[in-house]
Protein backbone atom coordinates (compact mmCIF):
# COMPACT_ATOMS: atom_id res chain seq x y z
CA UNK A 1 0.00 0.00 0.00
CA UNK A 2 1.44 3.53 -0.75
CA UNK A 3 -0.16 6.75 0.30
CA UNK A 4 0.80 9.07 -1.30
CA UNK A 5 0.78 13.18 -0.92
CA UNK A 6 -2.61 14.78 -1.48
CA UNK A 7 -2.90 18.69 -1.85
CA UNK A 8 -6.51 18.24 -2.70
CA UNK A 9 -8.59 21.68 -1.46
CA UNK A 10 -11.67 19.56 -0.17
CA UNK A 11 -12.18 16.85 0.65
CA UNK A 12 -8.66 16.89 2.28
CA UNK A 13 -5.85 14.92 3.33
CA UNK A 14 -6.71 13.36 6.67
CA UNK A 15 -4.17 11.97 9.21
CA UNK A 16 -2.68 8.51 8.22
CA UNK A 17 -2.42 8.26 12.18
CA UNK A 18 -6.23 8.80 11.97
CA UNK A 19 -7.37 6.66 9.22
CA UNK A 20 -5.18 4.11 10.48
CA UNK A 21 -7.38 4.22 13.89
CA UNK A 22 -10.88 4.04 12.05
CA UNK A 23 -9.94 1.31 10.34
CA UNK A 24 -8.76 -0.46 13.87
CA UNK A 25 -11.98 0.63 15.15
CA UNK A 26 -13.94 -0.25 11.62
CA UNK A 27 -15.63 -3.65 12.86
CA UNK A 28 -16.08 -3.39 16.38
CA UNK A 29 -15.54 0.13 18.24
CA UNK A 30 -14.15 -0.66 21.51
CA UNK A 31 -15.23 -3.97 22.10
CA UNK A 32 -19.20 -3.46 21.45
CA UNK A 33 -18.78 -5.58 18.62
CA UNK A 34 -20.37 -2.97 16.09
CA UNK A 35 -18.96 0.02 14.03
CA UNK A 36 -19.65 3.09 14.54
CA UNK A 37 -21.66 4.05 11.54
CA UNK A 38 -23.79 0.98 12.51
CA UNK A 39 -24.69 2.86 16.08
CA UNK A 40 -27.97 4.55 17.12
CA UNK A 41 -27.25 8.20 17.25
CA UNK A 42 -29.38 7.81 20.36
CA UNK A 43 -27.17 5.37 22.13
CA UNK A 44 -25.02 5.66 25.04
CA UNK A 45 -21.95 5.30 22.84
CA UNK A 46 -22.60 7.13 20.16
CA UNK A 47 -23.21 9.97 22.74
CA UNK A 48 -20.02 9.71 24.03
CA UNK A 49 -18.11 9.54 21.16
CA UNK A 50 -20.51 13.06 20.26
CA UNK A 51 -19.06 14.72 23.26
CA UNK A 52 -16.10 13.87 23.25
CA UNK A 53 -15.26 15.34 19.81
CA UNK A 54 -17.10 18.42 21.09
CA UNK A 55 -15.03 18.99 24.62
CA UNK A 56 -11.81 18.35 22.58
CA UNK A 57 -12.60 20.64 19.56
CA UNK A 58 -13.55 23.18 22.92
CA UNK A 59 -9.87 22.17 24.58
CA UNK A 60 -8.12 22.83 20.77
CA UNK A 61 -10.21 26.65 19.98
CA UNK A 62 -10.59 27.41 23.72
CA UNK A 63 -14.56 28.06 23.19
CA UNK A 64 -16.12 29.36 25.99
CA UNK A 65 -19.24 27.90 27.56
CA UNK A 66 -21.78 31.09 26.13
CA UNK A 67 -20.74 29.52 22.43
CA UNK A 68 -23.14 26.60 21.33
CA UNK A 69 -20.90 23.85 18.76
CA UNK A 70 -23.25 22.70 16.38
CA UNK A 71 -22.55 19.51 14.32
CA UNK A 72 -24.38 19.69 11.14
CA UNK A 73 -25.24 18.69 7.29
CA UNK A 74 -25.29 20.92 4.03
CA UNK A 75 -21.83 22.01 3.90
CA UNK A 76 -20.82 25.49 4.76
CA UNK A 77 -22.90 26.32 1.48
CA UNK A 78 -26.15 25.64 3.58
CA UNK A 79 -25.07 28.24 6.25
CA UNK A 80 -25.07 30.96 3.43
CA UNK A 81 -28.63 30.72 3.48
CA UNK A 82 -29.48 29.91 7.47
CA UNK A 83 -27.17 32.36 8.21
CA UNK A 84 -29.22 35.68 7.19
CA UNK A 85 -32.86 33.33 8.16
CA UNK A 86 -31.48 32.97 11.82
CA UNK A 87 -29.36 36.49 12.65
CA UNK A 88 -31.93 38.85 10.66
CA UNK A 89 -35.43 37.91 12.78
CA UNK A 90 -34.70 41.54 15.09
CA UNK A 91 -34.33 43.60 12.01
CA UNK A 92 -31.10 45.17 10.56
CA UNK A 93 -29.17 44.44 7.17
CA UNK A 94 -26.33 41.83 6.31
CA UNK A 95 -23.58 42.94 5.76
CA UNK A 96 -20.70 41.36 4.18
CA UNK A 97 -17.13 41.72 3.34
CA UNK A 98 -16.40 40.29 -0.20
CA UNK A 99 -13.28 38.90 -0.81
CA UNK A 100 -13.91 35.98 -3.69
CA UNK A 101 -15.78 33.28 -5.13
CA UNK A 102 -17.21 31.74 -1.51
CA UNK A 103 -17.97 35.04 -0.05
CA UNK A 104 -19.47 36.40 -3.33
CA UNK A 105 -21.70 33.19 -2.85
CA UNK A 106 -23.09 33.79 0.76
CA UNK A 107 -23.61 37.46 -0.42
CA UNK A 108 -25.48 35.89 -3.20
CA UNK A 109 -27.48 33.44 -1.14
CA UNK A 110 -28.70 36.13 1.23
CA UNK A 111 -29.93 38.11 -2.01
CA UNK A 112 -31.69 35.24 -3.44
CA UNK A 113 -33.57 34.41 -0.51
CA UNK A 114 -34.52 38.30 -0.66
CA UNK A 115 -32.31 40.53 1.96
CA UNK A 116 -31.28 43.60 1.18
CA UNK A 117 -27.24 43.54 1.94
CA UNK A 118 -24.30 45.93 2.19
CA UNK A 119 -20.96 45.81 0.88
CA UNK A 120 -18.63 47.03 3.83
CA UNK A 121 -15.40 45.95 1.64
CA UNK A 122 -14.21 44.08 -0.98
CA UNK A 123 -11.30 43.47 -3.41
CA UNK A 124 -13.17 42.94 -6.36
CA UNK A 125 -11.50 45.98 -7.47
CA UNK A 126 -7.84 44.79 -7.18
CA UNK A 127 -8.48 41.59 -8.39
CA UNK A 128 -8.80 39.96 -5.17
CA UNK A 129 -5.02 40.24 -4.81
CA UNK A 130 -5.01 42.30 -1.42
CA UNK A 131 -7.95 42.05 1.53
CA UNK A 132 -9.28 45.96 1.66
CA UNK A 133 -7.71 47.69 4.71
CA UNK A 134 -9.23 47.80 8.42
CA UNK A 135 -9.60 51.37 7.96
CA UNK A 136 -12.02 50.98 4.31
CA UNK A 137 -14.31 48.77 5.35
CA UNK A 138 -17.93 50.94 6.49
CA UNK A 139 -20.74 48.87 8.46
CA UNK A 140 -23.83 49.89 7.82
CA UNK A 141 -25.50 52.15 10.53
CA UNK A 142 -28.33 49.05 10.19
CA UNK A 143 -25.64 46.49 10.35
CA UNK A 144 -27.11 43.33 11.70
CA UNK A 145 -23.98 41.05 11.26
CA UNK A 146 -20.83 41.37 9.01
CA UNK A 147 -19.70 38.40 7.17
CA UNK A 148 -16.60 37.57 5.72
CA UNK A 149 -14.54 34.70 4.37
CA UNK A 150 -11.03 34.86 6.55
CA UNK A 151 -9.33 32.39 3.71
CA UNK A 152 -10.61 32.18 -0.25
CA UNK A 153 -9.52 28.71 -1.05
CA UNK A 154 -10.12 29.38 -4.80
CA UNK A 155 -7.78 32.56 -4.72
CA UNK A 156 -5.85 31.57 -2.22
CA UNK A 157 -6.58 35.75 -0.34
CA UNK A 158 -6.41 35.16 3.57
CA UNK A 159 -7.03 37.65 6.21
CA UNK A 160 -4.03 38.91 8.26
CA UNK A 161 -6.51 40.33 10.48
CA UNK A 162 -9.52 39.79 12.71
CA UNK A 163 -11.82 42.72 10.94
CA UNK A 164 -14.13 43.33 14.18
CA UNK A 165 -15.83 46.61 13.64
CA UNK A 166 -18.40 48.94 15.73
CA UNK A 167 -21.84 50.53 14.03
CA UNK A 168 -21.84 54.50 14.00
CA UNK A 169 -24.03 54.35 16.76
CA UNK A 170 -21.31 52.32 18.97
CA UNK A 171 -23.22 49.14 18.89
CA UNK A 172 -21.50 45.54 18.15
CA UNK A 173 -21.74 43.56 15.02
CA UNK A 174 -21.30 40.29 15.55
CA UNK A 175 -18.76 39.04 13.15
CA UNK A 176 -19.66 35.94 11.19
CA UNK A 177 -16.50 33.99 9.41
CA UNK A 178 -16.83 31.49 6.55
CA UNK A 179 -13.88 29.79 8.23
CA UNK A 180 -14.41 26.98 6.01
CA UNK A 181 -10.11 26.50 4.52
CA UNK A 182 -8.63 28.04 7.86
CA UNK A 183 -9.87 26.74 10.64
CA UNK A 184 -7.52 24.95 13.04
CA UNK A 185 -4.92 26.20 11.14
CA UNK A 186 -4.03 28.11 14.37
CA UNK A 187 -5.37 29.57 17.25
CA UNK A 188 -7.92 32.26 17.15
CA UNK A 189 -9.91 34.33 19.90
CA UNK A 190 -13.10 33.00 19.79
CA UNK A 191 -14.92 35.51 21.65
CA UNK A 192 -13.89 38.02 18.36
CA UNK A 193 -16.51 36.02 16.85
CA UNK A 194 -20.57 35.90 16.77
CA UNK A 195 -20.63 33.01 14.32
CA UNK A 196 -17.85 31.02 13.07
CA UNK A 197 -18.72 28.37 10.60
CA UNK A 198 -16.72 25.62 8.20
CA UNK A 199 -17.23 22.52 6.34
CA UNK A 200 -15.31 19.64 7.58
CA UNK A 201 -13.22 18.85 4.09
CA UNK A 202 -10.29 20.30 4.89
CA UNK A 203 -8.90 21.21 8.06
CA UNK A 204 -12.02 19.11 10.30
CA UNK A 205 -12.70 15.16 8.95
CA UNK A 206 -14.36 13.95 5.78
CA UNK A 207 -17.05 15.60 3.75
CA UNK A 208 -20.88 15.56 4.79
CA UNK A 209 -20.27 17.53 8.44
CA UNK A 210 -20.59 20.97 8.63
CA UNK A 211 -19.36 23.06 11.97
CA UNK A 212 -21.54 25.70 13.14
CA UNK A 213 -19.77 27.59 16.55
CA UNK A 214 -22.18 30.00 17.67
CA UNK A 215 -22.58 32.93 20.61
CA UNK A 216 -25.54 32.03 22.52
CA UNK A 217 -27.04 35.44 22.17
CA UNK A 218 -27.64 34.98 18.23
CA UNK A 219 -29.89 32.23 18.94
CA UNK A 220 -33.58 31.71 19.18
CA UNK A 221 -34.36 34.75 17.02
CA UNK A 222 -34.47 33.24 13.55
CA UNK A 223 -37.70 34.72 11.13
CA UNK A 224 -40.39 32.86 11.43
CA UNK A 225 -40.64 31.18 8.21
CA UNK A 226 -37.13 29.23 9.26
CA UNK A 227 -37.28 25.44 8.20
CA UNK A 228 -36.38 24.01 11.95
CA UNK A 229 -33.65 22.31 10.59
CA UNK A 230 -32.71 25.28 9.94
CA UNK A 231 -32.96 27.49 12.82
CA UNK A 232 -30.15 27.60 15.48
CA UNK A 233 -32.23 27.21 18.29
CA UNK A 234 -33.80 23.95 17.32
CA UNK A 235 -30.47 22.41 16.69
CA UNK A 236 -29.14 23.46 19.83
CA UNK A 237 -32.18 22.30 21.91
CA UNK A 238 -31.89 19.06 20.60
CA UNK A 239 -27.77 18.75 20.38
CA UNK A 240 -27.62 18.70 16.54
CA UNK A 241 -29.79 15.97 16.70
CA UNK A 242 -33.27 17.22 15.50
CA UNK A 243 -32.89 14.51 12.97
CA UNK A 244 -30.24 11.72 12.14
CA UNK A 245 -26.81 13.86 12.52
CA UNK A 246 -23.70 12.86 10.31
CA UNK A 247 -22.28 10.50 12.88
CA UNK A 248 -19.68 8.86 10.90
CA UNK A 249 -18.18 12.04 9.79
CA UNK A 250 -18.38 13.34 13.49
CA UNK A 251 -16.41 10.55 14.75
CA UNK A 252 -13.57 10.55 12.43
CA UNK A 253 -13.57 14.07 13.24
CA UNK A 254 -13.15 13.62 16.70
CA UNK A 255 -10.34 11.53 16.07
CA UNK A 256 -9.08 14.40 14.04
CA UNK A 257 -8.87 16.88 17.07
CA UNK A 258 -7.90 14.02 19.11
CA UNK A 259 -4.76 13.64 16.93
CA UNK A 260 -4.47 17.62 17.04
CA UNK A 261 -4.08 17.67 20.73
CA UNK A 262 -2.39 14.90 21.26
CA UNK A 263 0.00 14.42 18.29
CA UNK A 264 0.54 17.49 17.17
CA UNK A 265 0.77 18.97 20.44
CA UNK A 266 -2.68 21.68 19.71
CA UNK A 267 -3.37 24.76 17.82
CA UNK A 268 0.17 26.81 18.67
CA UNK A 269 2.58 23.72 17.57
CA UNK A 270 0.41 23.26 14.26
CA UNK A 271 0.23 27.14 13.51
CA UNK A 272 4.17 27.31 13.18
CA UNK A 273 4.15 24.06 11.17
CA UNK A 274 1.59 25.32 8.88
CA UNK A 275 3.99 28.67 8.57
CA UNK A 276 6.90 26.98 7.95
CA UNK A 277 5.47 24.66 5.05
CA UNK A 278 3.68 27.90 3.00
CA UNK A 279 6.99 29.77 3.78
CA UNK A 280 8.70 27.45 1.77
CA UNK A 281 6.53 26.69 -0.62
CA UNK A 282 6.48 30.68 -1.32
CA UNK A 283 10.01 30.73 -1.34
CA UNK A 284 10.17 28.69 -4.25
CA UNK A 285 7.89 30.19 -6.02
CA UNK A 286 9.37 33.61 -5.16
CA UNK A 287 12.81 32.65 -6.03
CA UNK A 288 11.69 31.21 -9.85
CA UNK A 289 10.63 33.09 -12.95
CA UNK A 290 9.04 30.24 -14.04
CA UNK A 291 5.87 29.74 -11.19
CA UNK A 292 4.38 33.04 -9.92
CA UNK A 293 1.58 33.93 -7.29
CA UNK A 294 0.27 37.37 -7.80
CA UNK A 295 -1.23 37.72 -3.72
CA UNK A 296 -0.09 40.80 -1.73
CA UNK A 297 2.18 39.10 0.86
CA UNK A 298 0.93 40.01 4.31
CA UNK A 299 -2.41 38.03 2.42
CA UNK A 300 -1.13 35.34 0.96
CA UNK A 301 -2.93 31.95 2.33
CA UNK A 302 -1.16 29.69 3.92
CA UNK A 303 -3.34 27.03 3.66
CA UNK A 304 -4.19 27.39 -0.09
CA UNK A 305 -1.34 28.41 -2.64
CA UNK A 306 -2.44 29.09 -5.96
CA UNK A 307 0.63 29.21 -8.49
CA UNK A 308 1.00 29.56 -12.59
CA UNK A 309 3.45 28.50 -14.53
CA UNK A 310 4.90 31.00 -17.10
CA UNK A 311 4.23 28.78 -20.36
CA UNK A 312 0.13 27.58 -19.51
CA UNK A 313 1.24 25.30 -22.27
CA UNK A 314 2.97 23.27 -19.65
CA UNK A 315 0.17 22.96 -17.52
CA UNK A 316 -1.07 19.83 -18.72
CA UNK A 317 3.23 17.92 -18.41
CA UNK A 318 3.14 19.72 -15.25
CA UNK A 319 0.23 17.79 -13.65
CA UNK A 320 0.69 14.44 -15.26
CA UNK A 321 4.08 14.52 -14.09
CA UNK A 322 3.45 15.72 -10.45
CA UNK A 323 0.24 12.68 -10.56
CA UNK A 324 3.48 9.87 -11.57
CA UNK A 325 5.94 11.54 -9.05
CA UNK A 326 2.99 10.44 -6.39
CA UNK A 327 1.58 14.19 -5.72
CA UNK A 328 -1.78 14.59 -6.55
CA UNK A 329 -4.38 16.95 -7.04
CA UNK A 330 -2.42 20.20 -7.85
CA UNK A 331 -4.77 21.19 -10.34
CA UNK A 332 -5.89 24.54 -9.57
CA UNK A 333 -9.98 25.53 -9.28
CA UNK A 334 -12.28 25.11 -12.75
CA UNK A 335 -12.84 28.48 -12.47
CA UNK A 336 -9.27 29.74 -12.52
CA UNK A 337 -7.09 27.59 -13.92
CA UNK A 338 -3.46 27.19 -13.21
CA UNK A 339 -2.10 24.90 -9.90
CA UNK A 340 -3.21 24.92 -6.24
CA UNK A 341 -1.18 23.04 -3.81
CA UNK A 342 -3.32 23.04 -0.57
CA UNK A 343 -1.07 22.50 2.49
CA UNK A 344 -3.86 21.45 5.30
CA UNK A 345 -2.95 20.48 8.55
CA UNK A 346 -3.02 17.19 7.46
CA UNK A 347 -0.35 17.38 4.81
CA UNK A 348 2.98 16.64 5.89
CA UNK A 349 5.98 18.79 5.42
CA UNK A 350 7.39 16.00 3.98
CA UNK A 351 4.98 16.91 1.11
CA UNK A 352 5.94 20.33 0.75
CA UNK A 353 9.43 19.14 -0.12
CA UNK A 354 8.68 16.69 -2.21
CA UNK A 355 6.27 19.03 -4.13
CA UNK A 356 9.50 21.94 -4.20
CA UNK A 357 11.96 19.60 -5.18
CA UNK A 358 10.00 18.25 -8.26
CA UNK A 359 8.68 21.91 -9.12
CA UNK A 360 12.82 22.32 -8.90
CA UNK A 361 13.25 19.36 -11.24
CA UNK A 362 10.51 20.40 -13.69
CA UNK A 363 11.53 23.91 -14.31
CA UNK A 364 15.31 22.44 -14.64
CA UNK A 365 13.59 20.15 -17.70
CA UNK A 366 11.16 22.34 -19.18
CA UNK A 367 12.10 26.04 -18.15
N1 LIG B 1 -16.56 28.49 1.85
C1 LIG B 1 -15.28 28.22 1.59
C2 LIG B 1 -14.22 29.18 2.03
C3 LIG B 1 -14.93 27.04 0.91
O1 LIG B 1 -13.67 26.77 0.64
C4 LIG B 1 -15.96 26.15 0.52
C5 LIG B 1 -15.68 24.85 -0.19
N2 LIG B 1 -14.55 24.72 -0.88
C6 LIG B 1 -17.27 26.50 0.79
C7 LIG B 1 -17.55 27.65 1.48
C8 LIG B 1 -18.41 25.60 0.39
O2 LIG B 1 -18.37 24.49 1.20
P1 LIG B 1 -19.37 23.27 1.06
O3 LIG B 1 -18.95 22.52 -0.14
O4 LIG B 1 -19.15 22.53 2.35
O5 LIG B 1 -20.74 23.82 0.95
Amino acid sequence: MTRHYNFCAGPAALPDAVLARAQREMLDFEGRGLSVMEMSHRSDEFAGIAHQAEACLRRLMGIPEQYRVLFLQGGASMQFAMLPMNLLGRGGRANFIQTGIWGKKALAEARHLGFDCHVAGESESNGHIEVPSRESLQVSDDAAYLHYTANETIGGLEFDYVPTLARADGADVPLVCDMSSSILSGPIDVTDFGVIYAGAQKNIGPAGLTLVIVREDLIGHALARTPTLFDYQALAEAESMVNTPPTYAWYLSGLVFDWLENEMGGLAAIDALNQRKADKLYRAIDDSDFYSNPIARHNRSRMNVPFVLADSALDKAFLSEAEAAGLLNLKGHRSVGGMRASLYNAVPEAAVDALIAFMHDFEQRKG
